[in-house]
């Protein structure tokens, strides 16, 4: 096969991978809390670098809002929910301590399955972007 028909078939095929990391970002964020959509669309469809860092910031602070206003109040007074994003609680309580508990599972890029959501929105975004600004991946 002639090298330039190679060179297009791997293309068409990193496209076609990136069109489905899109879909399946964007179908995520159907899983999430109606009131989070927007935000986490935002992040999917953030258009540059700087839009996509402030769109991921707002995420997780509508996500600490959201779950600061569904959580439950433990004996000792703090506010305790399980994270709006993934539904992920902690072992021992049941919920997170909203804010600092919270924003670290959030922010946690080892371990956490609600990083591995916001990984897979800004991933999608992240070669969106690369695609239009004709960068190379991983950029950012
Ligand atoms: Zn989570």
């Amino acid at each position: 096969m002639p090298k330039e028909e190679l060179i297009t078939i791997e293309r068409w095929r990193v496209d076609r991978a990136i069109d489905d990391l899109y879909g399946l970002a964007y179908a995520a964020t159907s899983l999430i809390p109606e009131e989070l959509r927007d935000a986490a669309r935002a992040v999917v469809f953030a258009q540059t670098a700087q839009d996509l860092h402030k769109a991921e910031a707002t995420l997780i602070e509508a996500a600490l809002d959201y779950a600061e206003r569904h959580g439950e109040v433990d004996v000792l007074d703090r506010v305790r929910a399980p994270c709006p994003l993934c539904k992920a609680v902690t072992q021992q309580t049941g919920g997170w301590v909203v804010p600092l508990g919270l924003n670290r599972h959030l922010t946690d890029k080892s371990s956490s399955a609600a990083w591995a959501i916001l990984r897979g929105l800004y991933a999608s975004a992240v070669k969106s972007i690369a695609r239009d600004q004709g960068r190379p991946l991983g950029w950012i």
